[in-house]
């Protein structure tokens, strides 16, 4: 692949100020060689040049938390009833064939590329999104989920994962990786979580769990009440362990926080229980938009951020949002954070590639990164190029590359 090299009205590397009349050059090998004005970037003789006029080019989005394969599956405002929600997404899954998880999750990483998203931390449980990635080039961590209420369970359960990270393992090459994710504490015992956390620190991988999501999660760990806690009784599986505890507590005491767990959503948390996954080092996969429509309330973003805690925002999944739109999220952030704008885009840039442990790979324009970056015709006017950025929406990005290839151009763009 020949270099490529981008110029825009503004280039915003989010390591560093806006450039005004910018360009970026990315090398044969798809990583950044050079940013800055234009009249100071080289201009090899074989690049392949494009100029963005009125553009704004930005790094890549990062979307922390996603479920690509449920790409398609019709959904409307989930209602209040967490607990039978998710039972619905579980039946959902069961009536789809494997050939229809594949075609979704190509199909989302598609969507993705087209609304300037493209690394994606992934969760599920078919297998579907990391062959996906691998096949379709894309860029990614795809945590494998693993569930098992029950603590005579466990054995199965690792069996099982095992056997699915051997099987997926082989589409974790270059710049797609695998991870871990026992779901969440309403579908995994205690005993899972322990031996999962062993299992990722033995093979160096990394994790993501769905935690302190719901009121019926921390009724469950608390009081051992609540729709999850009736739901675990019709079925005969113990209470966990220990009530009294928050999620985040609970969560610790099987070894599970540490510097490769990135938490998906953390509402309902303590000033005590963001000192300890602060403690811990943990990151955070913060979806606003997801856990205002479930009724979950707003998370201490705040709280997380003074902390110092990594944290980067993620969709969720079309079920539970609609469309995945990763700076409407990052504008909810802005609100509850408190954030000026380059705070905000921090959260699906610097911050999101900090969270989920890519830091040095990706979310800012700086030589040796590679070259993933969206380009946003902004419709905003008057204002800053951060502010004009963050108002985007997906139907503004006119092109998306990934290790310096476009890999999706509006027809605007042509
Ligand atoms: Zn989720």
């Amino acid at each position: 692949m020949p270099p490529c090299r981008l110029a825009a009205e503004w280039v915003l590397p989010m390591s560093s100020p806006p450039i005004a009349r910018g360009a970026v050059l990315i090398g044969a090998e798809g990583r950044i060689a050079a940013v800055g004005p234009d009249h100071l970037v080289p201009r090899p003789p074989d690049a392949v040049e494009q100029n963005y006029d009125g553009g704004l080019l930005l790094p890549g989005l990062i979307n922390t938390h996603t479920h690509l394969e449920l790409t398609g599956l019709a959904g409307g405002p989930p209602g209040p009833d967490f607990t039978g929600w998710i039972l619905g997404v579980r039946q959902a899954k069961a009536g789809r064939s494997a050939e229809a998880f594949e075609q979704a999750a190509r199909q989302g990483v598609e969507d993705g590329w087209a609304a300037g998203v493209t690394t994606v931390a992934d969760t599920g449980d078919s297998g579907a999104v990391i062959s996906a990635l691998a096949e379709m080039g894309g860029s990614g961590i795809v945590y494998h989920e693993v569930f098992g209420p029950h603590p005579g369970q466990v054995e199965e359960s690792m069996a099982g994962l095992r056997s699915a990270v051997t099987r997926l393992g082989r589409y974790a090459t270059g710049r797609v990786r695998i991870g871990l994710s026992p779901h969440a504490p309403y579908t995994v015992s205690g005993e899972l979580y322990a031996a999962t956390a062993e299992y990722a620190a033995v093979e160096g991988l990394p994790m993501a769990v769905h935690l302190a999501e719901s009121q019926a999660e921390s009724e469950l760990l608390g009081q051992g009440s609540g729709s999850f806690a009736e739901a675990w009784g019709r079925r005969g599986i113990p209470l966990p362990s220990g009530p009294g505890r928050t999620p985040v507590e609970w969560l610790d005491a099987h070894g599970v926080l540490g510097e490769r767990t990135l938490c998906i959503h953390v509402v309902r948390a303590s000033p005590g229980d963001l000192d300890l996954l602060a403690g811990r080092g943990a990151a955070v996969a913060h979806c606003p938009l997801s856990n205002r429509a479930h009724g979950h309330g707003d998370a201490p973003l705040a709280g997380m951020l003074q902390r110092g805690l990594r944290v980067g925002v993620g969709t969720d999944s079309v079920l539970s949002v609609g469309r995945l739109d990763l700076l409407a999220e990052a504008r909810a952030a802005r609100v509850l954070g408190g954030l000026d704008a380059g705070g905000a885009l921090a959260l699906c840039t610097t911050g999101a590639a900090a969270a989920i442990g890519m830091a040095g790979e990706i979310g800012s324009l700086e030589p040796g990164r590679w070259g993933d970056c969206v380009v946003l015709q902004p419709r905003a006017a008057g204002l800053g190029p951060e502010e004009r950025a963050l108002a985007c929406a997906p139907h503004d990005v006119v092109a998306t590359y990934l290790g310096g290839r476009a890999v999706y151009r509006s027809s605007a763009a042509s």
